[in-house]
């Protein structure tokens, strides 16, 4: 809402509540002056009955709309005009409307202020409202002890519906009408307001009023019970923790488990490390790196070289990727996890109870019994059904390792940050990469001008990049495998793209077949993982799920940072359980140039309607950055207007994971961008962009009017 109405809405309440107090409005609405005026205001009644009661009503919801002191009087004074039915009946309504006024004045005037303001904090307290904000709303309702102008406003800062609101307030206020109109009929023998509620009545209210939560939490237990009801218990348990997969979550939550002394065995099917040692972060940032150093090759005059070519085998270049996860592998290695007293079965898992894991290794079968179990079998590639994929055969992530001769002409399907890193990376070793996209730009999920700046780096290399075609169909033509794509952007027009190998890179699926979840009833999401709450338990809260299987993020830190909830949460939750904190989750694309963030960018700020300022700081302008010959990149930062605190920073140029490291720790702890600019960076290197975005802040926050004072002051000490 603009701020005009708001303005005017608020000088409208002033003006009333003036008004109220210069004609001392409050003194009509105590309990003496509606018992002297009782036998007029009856006769009234009697004379003009549907005036008395548009009129009452009318006083009613304004009384309450502006929450000015006098609903109880009014309800009193009611039940003596209207008798106990139809004074309940328009005092109820009357008060609901009233106090439905009241909740959306409060939420033009103050709700996005408040979320804007708190809207951090606020967060678990807008979750719990979203899922159970009605049952609050009831119990607060029918305890009169809590002065209902209070609610009105505190809910209406809340995310709870308006409709929501309405209904549950008049239910809820239902009780204690009736006992206030029922006191109105016998007002000429009450002395004090105080006497009407006795503590035995206010007992049975508050009984009354928890009585949908009790209730509720009973109807949760019973839900947990029935879950688990056609299961037998063993009566005592092999392990603590069974988890099933050996790549980046289920290794962390075997290490965590075994380093709290809890008894855990960790199954794997295929390789220990999982897809990101094996085919995914590690060879693909060893392909990187070779394909960078080619790269700086061909740049060498940029670096005063005369001559520097970079004669390369293709296989050796992969043979190399293949010895960097020989090399980590002793990391994730079953001797390793052996030696942290994890027991490693490497075999296949599928979850036959809530409490057994059958393990297939070899021909043998073993059923392990487990107090809990962490389900973290990762995610594979995505396939799309396009019609001719199967014929011409393709690559994924999956088994581009394999290749050791590259592809002369390579498709890279998908414009994100898989497809991204190794469209580049084939290119610059010399495959002719043509990247198809349907979306109107490549990394998506960044702003466009970030996008742009990869898409311009792709282009100038030689990638043919095809945003906005859509993949329809692949067919061999006299020998040549062809892609047709419509061009999205040309009327679907129809796009023939001659290739040799193409390389799926839309996404990945989630590992949820053949591991039980069907017969154990397991829901999954709209985008196929396992369903968890905000602890990460599955329907069966012994069962967990992290990582790539559970999502929403799939990277190796993130899946990480689950393990370690759905660890202490399965082995330790009996006494405190901990909700998966993801305020604060960066990424990197490891393309160049590189591109990463944390937090939120200007596109979703947009989309969120969460209001921001944006500094940047232009790394072209960094001495370390030119020395390296790599002038180029930004540092952008979003702060929450008039502040120094960060919402999101997108850092694109070298090392970008890294530089953005320092920003993660600020979001993290809540430092700002003074605290930034107040830190020592050493001179010169890359993390000064920081620094040096902070300072841009700074500047265009500097307090001008002061400065013309100092200005005045060091004119006045010249003499
Ligand atoms: C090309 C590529 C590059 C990537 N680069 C990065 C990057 O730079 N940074 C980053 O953070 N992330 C990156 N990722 C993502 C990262 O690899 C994943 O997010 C991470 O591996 C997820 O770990 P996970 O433990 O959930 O699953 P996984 O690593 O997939 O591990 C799951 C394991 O479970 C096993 N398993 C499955 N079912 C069973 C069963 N029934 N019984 C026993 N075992 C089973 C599987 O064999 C597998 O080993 C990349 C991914 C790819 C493909």
């Amino acid at each position: 809402m603009k701020n005009t109405p708001r303005l005017l809405l608020l000088l409208a309440i002033i003006a009333f509540m003036g008004a109220w107090l210069a004609f001392d409005l409050g003194s009509y609405f105590n309990l003496d002056f509606i018992k002297t005026q009782q036998a007029a205001l009856e006769a009234w009644r009697t004379a003009k009955p549907l005036s008395a009661v548009v009129i009452y009503a009318g006083v009613y919801i304004a009384v309450t709309a502006l929450s000015l002191p006098g609903a109880v009087i009014m309800t009193l004074a009611g039940g003596a005009l209207f008798g106990l039915l139809w004074g309940t009946i328009i005092i109820s309504f009357a008060s609901s409307i009233g106090a439905m006024l009241a909740f959306l004045i409060a939420r033009v005037l103050l709700h996005d202020w408040v979320q804007r303001r708190f809207g951090d904090k606020l967060g678990a307290i807008n979750q719990g409202v979203e899922k159970d904000g009605a049952f609050y709303l009831f119990t607060l309702r029918l305890v009169p002890i809590f002065p209902f102008f209070i609610i009105n406003l505190v809910m209406a800062l809340t995310p709870m519906r308006a409709v929501t609101f309405y209904w549950v307030s008049q239910l809820g206020m239902l009780a204690g009408t009736i006992v206030y109109v029922n006191a109105g009929t016998q007002l000429a023998r009450i002395d004090a307001l105080e006497g009407i509620l006795s503590p035995g009545l206010l007992a049975s209210f508050a009984l009354l009023g928890l009585f949908p939560l009790i209730a509720r939490k009973a109807v949760e237990y019973i839900k947990r019970r029935k879950v688990y009801a056609r299961w037998t218990r063993p009566q005592r348990f092999d392990r603590n923790l069974v988890a099933i997969g050996a790549g980046s979550a289920g290794l962390v939550t075997a290490y965590i488990a075994a380093a709290v002394k809890a008894r855990v065995t960790l199954v794997e099917k295929h390789r220990m490390g999982g897809d990101c040692l094996n085919t995914g972060c590690v060879p693909s940032k060893a392909l990187i790196r070779s394909a960078k150093f080619v790269s700086q090759a061909r740049r060498a005059d940029e670096f005063g070289m005369r001559h520097a070519h970079a004669e390369f085998d293709f296989a050796a270049v992969m043979e190399r990727v293949q010895r960097v996860v020989q090399a980590v592998e002793p990391h994730d290695s079953v001797e390793r996890y052996t030696r942290l007293g994890v027991e490693v079965i490497e075999g296949e898992a599928i979850i036959t109870s809530p409490w057994t894991v059958q393990i297939r290794s070899g021909g043998k079968l073993q059923t392990l019994s487990t107090r809990n179990i962490v389900i973290a079998t990762g995610a594979r590639p995505f396939v799309p059904p396009i019609p001719g994929l199967e014929d011409v055969g393709y690559l994924t992530s999956d088994n581009v390792w394999d290749l050791r001769e590259c592809p002369k002409r390579l498709i890279v399907l998908g414009g994100g940050p898989i497809g991204c890193e190794l469209a580049q990376s084939f290119s610059r070793l010399g495959a002719l990469v043509t990247q198809v996209e349907m979306l109107p730009r490549i990394m998506i999920r960044e702003d466009p001008e970030v996008s742009q700046m990869v898409a311009d780096r792709f282009v100038a290399e030689g990638v043919d990049l095809r945003t906005g075609h859509k993949a329809k169909r692949f067919l061999i033509e006299n020998g040549e495998k062809l892609l047709i794509c419509e061009n999205l952007n040309r009327d679907n027009a129809e796009v023939r793209i001659p290739f040799d190998q193409v390389l799926v890179a839309v996404g990945r699926a989630a590992n949820t077949s053949g591991l039980g979840l069907e017969e154990l009833g397991i829901p999954l999401t709209r985008t196929r993982t396992v369903e968890t709450n905000e602890y990460l338990q599955t329907l069966y809260p012994n069962i967990y799920a992290c990582g790539d299987v559970a999502g929403p993020y799939q990277f190796t830190h993130t899946a990480a940072h689950q393990a370690w909830y759905a660890t202490v949460n399965a082995l330790f939750g009996c006494f405190k359980r901990f909700r998966a904190d993801y305020s604060v989750i960066p990424w990197a694309t490891f393309c160049e140039p590189e591109v990463a963030r944390v937090g939120l960018n200007e596109t979703e700020a947009g989309e969120k309607s969460i209001p921001y300022e944006v500094t940047t700081y232009g790394i072209d302008d960094l001495d370390r950055a030119i020395a390296d010959s790599e002038a180029h990149g930004l540092v952008k930062v979003l702060t929450v207007p008039g502040k120094d605190k960060i919402l999101g920073v997108t850092i694109v140029g070298e090392h970008a994971g890294d530089l953005i490291a320092e920003f993660v720790l600020a979001m993290r702890h809540g430092l700002g961008l003074n605290k930034i600019l107040g830190t020592i960076h050493i001179y010169p290197t890359m993390a000064e962009a920081n620094k040096y975005a902070a300072g841009n802040w700074k500047r265009a926050h500097a307090p001008q009017r002061l400065l013309r004072w100092v200005e005045r002051y060091h004119a006045w000490v010249r003499g």
